[in-house]
């Protein structure tokens, strides 16, 4: 077959030029019987040369391609076989500098004829890269900086010298491994794990970490970590570019310790101090806690130091110092504020009365003497205290009171502590601390029940008991129910605290059954808001069934502003209790609302007159009244009972005003159940 006629085939069909294109290079067929001449060309061949494709054909080498391309082809006329070869060749271009263009020479057998396939090839690129990433390399290897290339995984690729100089790992060793050779412990899981998702996401990283040299040695590394993408934007590699920092970095850490720490005590000095505080104070102010301040002054440290000389002085100082860190937790801050001030920051306070607890403890530290120089020495301190936000809202602010009220301290004769305001903030933190106090009461078994006799005014005979609620704290003693119901209604509490009563209460009766006389009942206050509660009849209701005690022997004392406020649920409740058969008494009458017509509204059975009335018997109007009250009551079929009678004199006008029961001290203060039953039972 003649090649002209294959070349006409080739010429006359399409699809087998297209086939010149598909490996992306230029692609030419030579006839190297006929001088070498092109039998067929693709477009990109054509394109290359900036010529048509019609133009090539039939062209003889040198007509076609540059001068040393068709000597090569010049080359193999006449040879039976050649090897591939491989030229390159500048071609230039019009537009731009020169392309770079790889010409390979393969030769071919088609049918009868010898046939050679040219590809040309544009490597300009490549070949620019290359040279950049020479000049570049030669920059990396020869940075006063570390650079580590790694892989996705983070396997490293390259090192160059000055990582291996730094981090005391040969090339060898380095490569194949990943940068956590250098891990020193110190840098967190999280911190890592941050780097490597920003790096992943492709963002740049930088940040300082603490490293670890081959020999042991820590190092600090400020390094940026990039992503490196390929041309179609994926990340192929990343690259880590490192300077040791260590110098620097002990540098900043010993000015920032010169400007932040006392010389002689080691501990926060002024500057920080504060900053701690102002700190905590912002984080107190979002989680709405309390933060204490304790200002605190050596009472006799001057004497010391003008006495036995400034080296014992500086010595008592460092002492008292640890002393001073004796006294807290680790989240407190101790500082020496100048001289021998120091100041005690306690954040995060949820019981305020903590710090109260710091304070007597700062004081308690300073009773034992301090042994100086084989001296004994003793020195007091004088505290003052304040309380965000109570005293101040703002670190110096805080700090300024907490310095009056240390003077505070010292006016008082030294060796204790002052709040800043006396009385006002005094109040404020008993009541804080009460309410702390008194949530975990019941847990700890420290509510208890006491009864008072109720007795029948002509009779004397015990008709009930009423119960009233006690809390015996270790740490404040006992505690009146006038400081603490109120306190338990502001804060819920009186919900568990008033069921307990209610329970222990009944249960007791329950127990008396048989030893007191029948019909005796038992009075328990219930307040506004645990009648406010939904489900407090069936509170009681439950509470009865469980103790087995008659309905009509629980009688529930309530205050008249329950009344006043008229509520649905609450008329619905008192509804319901009646309706079980449990008694409604109104307590304290005549200093609440003073009005008798609620008493027609609402199912009530009895009227305890407060105590107040009592007192100034032989008062014409308070006498009046006392009459006026128990006419009415008994008008409307009420038992009334007089509260709060201390003497027989009072008795007396109670029995003359047509009372039926009296409750106070003169009859019996309210008694440990026990003691009550030896009242009860008495002859
Ligand atoms: P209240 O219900 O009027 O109780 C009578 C109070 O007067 C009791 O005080 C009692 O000890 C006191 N008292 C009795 N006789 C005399 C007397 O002759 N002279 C004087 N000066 N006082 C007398 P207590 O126990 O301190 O209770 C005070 C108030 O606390 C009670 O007043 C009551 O309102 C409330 N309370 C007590 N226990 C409970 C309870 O369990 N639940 C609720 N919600 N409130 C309670
Ligand atoms: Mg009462
Ligand atoms: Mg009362």
């Amino acid at each position: 077959m003649s090649l002209s006629n294959e070349r006409t085939r080739v010429g006359n069909q399409a699809p087998d030029l297209r086939l010149f294109d598909v490996t992306g290079k230029g692609v030419f067929a030579l006839d190297l019987d006929d001088d070498g001449r092109v039998i067929a060309v693709g477009a990109m061949g054509a394109a290359l040369l900036a010529r048509e494709p019609d133009d090539l054909v039939d062209c003889p080498p040198a007509d076609a391609f540059p001068v040393s391309v068709a000597q090569a082809v010049h080359d193999c006329l006449g040879q039976p076989t050649f090897p591939t070869r491989v030229i390159q060749t500048l071609l230039p271009t019009r537009l731009v500098a020169d392309r770079i263009i790889e010409w390979t020479l393969h030769g071919l057998s088609a049918g009868a004829g010898r046939v050679a396939l040219l590809e040309a090839n544009d490597v300009t690129i490549r070949k620019r890269n290359d040279n950049r990433l020479r000049n570049m390399a030669r920059a990396v290897e020869q940075s006063p900086v570390s650079v580590v290339i790694t892989d996705v995984k983070g396997v490293i690729e390259y090192v160059n010298p000055r990582f291996t100089q730094i981090s005391g790992y040969g090339y060898d060793e380095a490569i194949g491994m990943t940068p956590s050779i250098v891990k020193s412990g110190f840098t967190s899981p999280q911190q890592y794990r941050e780097l490597w998702e920003t790096i992943v996401a492709g963002r740049e990283w930088r940040g300082e970490l603490l490293n670890r040299r081959k020999n042991g040695d820590l190092f600090w590394e400020h390094i940026s970590i990039s992503p490196i993408r390929d041309e179609t934007g994926a990340i192929v590699r990343f690259v880590a570019v490192k300077e040791d920092v260590t110098m620097r970095k002990e540098y900043e850490k010993r000015l920032l310790y010169q400007a932040h720490y006392d010389d002689l005590t080691k501990l926060p000095n002024r500057l920080l101090s504060i900053d701690r505080l102002t700190q905590a104070l912002a984080r107190a102010d979002r989680n709405r806690e309390h933060v204490g301040v304790a200002f605190i002054d050596l009472d006799n440290f001057k004497k010391v130091n003008d006495t036995l000389g400034h080296t014992y002085g500086d010595d008592l100082l460092r002492v008292a110092a640890r002393r001073l860190v004796g006294c807290i937790r680790a989240s407190d801050t101790v500082g020496r504020l100048g001289g021998d001030e120091f100041v005690i920051v306690l954040p995060d306070l949820h019981d305020p009365a903590h710090a109260l607890g710091v304070a007597d403890k700062i004081l308690e530290a300073f009773q034992e003497p301090f042994l100086i120089l084989g001296h004994s020495i003793t020195t007091t301190a004088s505290v003052g205290l304040t309380i965000f936000p109570n005293d101040g809202r703002e670190a110096n602010i805080l700090l300024r009171n907490a310095d009056a009220a240390m003077y505070r301290a010292k006016d008082a004769g030294r060796n204790c502590c002052r709040t800043f305001h006396a009385g006002l903030n005094a109040l404020a933190m008993h009541r804080l601390r009460l309410e702390s106090l008194l949530s975990g009461a019941l847990d700890r078994d420290e509510i208890f029940v006491v009864y008072q006799p109720q007795v029948d005014t002509r009779s004397g005979k015990l008709i009930g008991a009423e119960a009233l609620a006690r809390w015996r704290s270790p740490e404040l003693g006992m505690v009146s129910p006038l400081d603490f119901i109120p306190l338990a209604e502001d804060s819920g509490l009186i919900e568990q605290i008033g069921r307990y009563v209610l329970e222990t209460a009944c249960r007791q009766l329950a127990l008396w059954q048989h030893q007191l006389p029948p019909g005796t009942r038992i009075g328990v206050n219930v307040s506004s808001r645990q009648m406010s509660v939904p489900g407090f009849a069936g509170v009681v209701e439950q509470v009865l069934g469980a103790t087995g005690i008659a309905p009509h022997s629980l009688e529930i004392e309530l205050t008249e502003s329950l009344f006043a406020l008229r509520s649905a649920s609450v008329v619905d409740t008192l509804n319901a209790l009646r309706a079980m058969g449990v008694r409604l008494a109104v307590d304290d009458f005549g200093t609440g609302y003073s009005s008798l017509s609620y008493l027609r509204e609402f199912p009530v059975d009895t009227v305890k007159i407060d105590r107040s009335f009592m007192i100034p018997v032989g008062d014409e109007a308070a006498d009046s009244l006392v009459r006026a009250i128990v006419t009415m009551g008994h008008s409307l079929g009420l038992q009334v009972v007089g509260e709060g009678i201390e003497t027989a004199q009072q008795l007396t006008f109670l029995q003359d005003s047509g009372c039926d029961a009296a409750q106070g001290y003169f009859i019996s203060k309210p008694l440990p159940a026990e003691a009550f039953l030896r009242f009860a039972t008495r002859t």
